[in-house]
């Protein structure tokens, strides 16, 4: 029996590992689940789930957490050091699905105590990657991907030979906005922001789809975790999202990795592997389909992608200050303080007026990204008065 820990547990990620782990309770344990204050869904999973703990990141929801598992012998903890400290419990499998930078901490703790770690959390690795590498390397831990593009490049790769690969091909559906005029994308509202054609997913990774940040951080992502320059990663729109992703070998060969639109896909992947379980989705039917299309992205109404190359190829602190703008910029957009094409111009000044050497430990990188969310905060704040002068005006 495997033991499981799921951080972020009642989010679009850890509510599809649940409903997997759920499946097979013969072959699942659940040791701890975390969320930051829904404290009715943790208590729902934890109870389903027999899970030995439950945890909330926000100290203020521990009575109502201690409220809901009242009566059975769950335990309860609350806090950030908390969080640490249950990813590091030492479960055989511990799935990372924290969003944002608030799971880097959570991610090195359970990396630094071995085990296999999932990651879906990707912004730890974009603004920390040689620095968690660095700590999978020295404590033995096996780093899966779950994000699906890089899930299936894992399952494409023959990581023996990599002289053997010419590119990797990220594939991205291109969002909600990917037909629309720039004109148009001046007005979007959240509702149009967060309504993925394609996938259904948290807030945050629905917009960075949107901008198509996600690519940009995902470009970044895939260059660390399978160790290919960025040259040698490219980007391409394939609207149905069947395909995701491909590895392109120097013989001519291109092997892709094709399955439904569905988290559980990968997450099974990454549960059973090296086996393969078995999970609810239909096989795709691909008369059914008729057509996969592939397209270039436009660098002008989607100019994440560019600030996101840029902030690779420079290395250094350049990936998270560009990761921590852009959680400030979409904070700020889902709450209806900017525009969606200031979440880029966003990122972007950030990234023009700040340029410290780069981090070596993880309080470096944690010191960038406080200072960078302070920066891309007061860029936000005059955004924000501008717009309300315009008004006045
Ligand atoms: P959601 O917003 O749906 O869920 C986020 C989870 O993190 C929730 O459990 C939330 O708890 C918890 N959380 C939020 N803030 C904190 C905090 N400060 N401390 C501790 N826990 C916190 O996100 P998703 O599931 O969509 O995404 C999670 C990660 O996976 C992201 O990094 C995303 O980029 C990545 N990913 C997601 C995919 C998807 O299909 N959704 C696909 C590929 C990658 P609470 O519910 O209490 O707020």
């Amino acid at each position: 029996m495997k033991t499981v820990t799921i951080l972020g547990a009642t989010g679009s990620v850890g509510t599809s590992t649940l409903d997997l782990i759920e499946r097979e309770p013969e072959r699942f344990r659940v040791l701890a689940l975390t969320a930051n204050c829904d404290v009715p869904k943790l208590a729902a999973a934890a109870i389903r789930t027999r899970a030995e703990l439950a945890v909330v990141a926000d100290e203020t929801c521990l009575p109502a957490l201690r409220e809901a598992l009242h009566g059975t012998n769950i335990r309860a903890a609350a806090g950030k050091q908390a969080i640490d400290d249950t990813a590091a419990m030492g479960a055989d499998w511990t799935m990372a699905a924290i969003v944002g930078c608030a799971g880097l901490r959570p991610v090195m703790a359970a990396i630094e105590r071995g085990g296999t770690v999932v990651l879906a959390n990707k912004e730890p690795l974009v603004a920390a990657g040689d620095i968690i590498l660095a700590a999978a390397k020295r404590s033995g831990a096996t780093l899966l991907p779950a994000d699906s593009e890089h899930n299936a490049i894992f399952q494409c790769l023959d990581a023996t030979r990599p002289d053997r690969v010419r590119r990797i091909i990220l594939t991205g559906s291109g969002g909600p906005f990917r037909d629309w005029p720039i004109e148009r994308m001046r007005s979007v509202t959240v509702a149009q922001a967060v309504a993925h054609p394609n996938w259904s997913m948290g807030a945050k990774i629905s917009v960075d789809s949107a901008t198509m940040m996600n690519k940009g951080l995902e470009l970044i992502e895939a260059a660390r975790l399978f160790a290919v320059e960025s040259n040698r990663i490219e980007i391409v729109v394939h609207r149905q999202s069947v395909i995701h992703s491909m590895v392109d070998y120097i013989d001519g060969s291109m092997l892709a990795q094709l399955g439904p639109s569905d988290m559980r896909v990968p997450i099974a992947h990454t549960l059973a592997w090296p086996d393969r379980m078995a999970t609810p989705m239909q096989p795709l039917d691909l008369v059914a389909l008729g057509r996969l299309d592939f397209e270039a992205p436009d660098p002008v109404r989607f100019p994440a992608l560019r600030l996101a190359r840029e902030a690779l190829d420079a290395g250094g602190a350049r990936p998270a200050i560009l990761n921590a703008a852009n959680e400030v910029a979409v904070a700020a957009f889902l709450s209806g303080r900017i525009g969606f094409l200031e979440i880029a111009a966003i990122v972007g000044d950030t990234l023009a007026c700040y340029d410290p050497p780069a981090p070596d430990t993880l309080d470096a990188v944690l010191a960038i990204d406080a200072e960078a969310r302070a920066l891309a905060a007061e860029r936000v704040r005059a955004t924000t008065t501008a717009s309300v002068e315009d008004r006045v005006v």
